[in-house]
């Protein structure tokens, strides 16, 4: 049976992408080598890092003065990275789920932290308006997806302040200004490559303005100097973000991910919105359209085993909700088909009618 890969991380990628790396892994540009066994140094692989920073740059229109890395560590190592490398006195944070929540923590080692709003009240379940933020803060962070709750900053905000965002669920998911941003980054294994690698777009002129030492490991101007080779980086998943990359461009480019993402969810949404025996967790306005949350309604509590059940025999993958929100979550990224929420609104449909 077809299998519908709703995985919040890792997650689905297309299947070229997948038979290409898997390729490339055997038999590297026709060296007789592995991609796992040559040096990242290679005269060989510079093309893959250099084609890969140019596909960010062309897909997301970034301006003049940003860099773009591929490091290791994760969208984790950045919560300690960002306030390492920019906080000097203060930083603002929007708390808007458990990764926000982290990421703050991880600042408070270093300086004063203003938590500029949190929607910590309603479990996450909105994007909190309206907030003011300190003229006077070093950076303010946001989480644009809210993989685990289901919410999403769909729109560039306008920031007085440098503007830091971790992107790691809905990078490539649609366009973005990121002239907007001093910083972006995440953890690659939501939308962009296999599990291991993580991505940063950085302002060069942002940074070297705090006055602690930072390890160089830490320092983002160690990873612009030597272009993301200062030592060996994940060169399997660099390769797999490429096959990515060149399969979004194919595609129509973040535009064309947009369009698709728009038409799954609106497909998804209003079947939650329909069907009687389930309902949305995140309020509509701040709803996301890359990880799809949806619980039982109080009278049907007693049927989630059932649907997890049926919907795994059906062919889903994946759907069980976070621990901390329950239900049901879909993860829809840039790879899942029309076709897949279809069959998830099949079966949520064939559900609704055995009850
Ligand atoms: C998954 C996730 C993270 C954590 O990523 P790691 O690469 O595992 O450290 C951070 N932020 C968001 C928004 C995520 O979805």
């Amino acid at each position: 049976m077809k299998k519908y890969n709703f995985n919040a991380g890792p997650s689905i990628l297309p299947r070229e992408v997948i038979e290409q790396t898997a390729q490339a892994c055997l038999d590297f540009n026709g060296s007789g080598l592995s991609l796992m066994e040559i040096s990242h140094r290679a005269k060989d692989f510079q093309p893959v890092v250099d084609e890969a920073v140019a596909l960010f740059k062309e897909l997301l229109n970034i301006p003049e003065g940003y860099s773009v890395l591929f490091l290791g560590g994760g969208a984790s190592l950045e919560f300690c990275m960002v306030p390492f490398n920019f906080l000097e006195k203060k930083a603002a944070y929007l708390n808007t789920g458990v990764w926000a929540t982290k990421a703050e923590k991880e600042a408070k080692a270093f300086g004063e932290v203003v938590e500029v709003a949190s929607s910590a009240d309603k479990n996450f379940t909105y994007i909190p308006k309206n907030f003011e933020i300190p003229a006077d803060a070093d950076y303010l962070h946001i989480t644009t997806n809210n993989t685990i709750y289901g919410t999403e900053i769909s729109e560039d905000i306008d920031s007085p302040i440098p503007l830091i965002a971790d992107m790691s669920s809905d990078i490539f998911s649609r366009p973005i200004d990121v002239s907007k941003y001093t910083m972006i980054y995440g953890g690659a294994q939501k939308n962009l490559a296999m599990a291991g690698l993580t991505f940063v777009i950085v302002k060069e002129d942002a940074l070297g303005k705090v006055s602690r030492h930072i390890p160089t490991m830490l320092d983002y101007r160690t990873h612009v100097k030597k272009g993301s080779m200062f030592n060996t980086p994940p060169v399997v998943p660099i390769y797999s973000a490429l096959m990515n990359l060149r399969y979004i461009k194919a595609k129509g480019g973040v535009a064309a991910m947009q369009k698709l993402a728009e038409q799954r969810a609106e497909i998804l949404y209003a079947e939650i919105d329909r069907n009687k025996l389930f309902v949305g967790t995140a309020e509509k306005d701040s709803r996301s359209l890359m990880n799809i949350t949806f619980v039982l309604k109080p009278e049907y509590q007693d049927l989630q085993d059932e649907f997890l059940k049926f919907a795994t025999s059906q062919g889903m993958v994946g759907v069980k909700g976070h621990r901390d929100v329950g239900g049901f979550r879909a993860s829809c990224y840039n790879a899942m088909s029309i076709e897949g929420v279809q069959a998830l609104v099949k079966c949520m449909q064939e559900f609704e009618a055995q009850h």
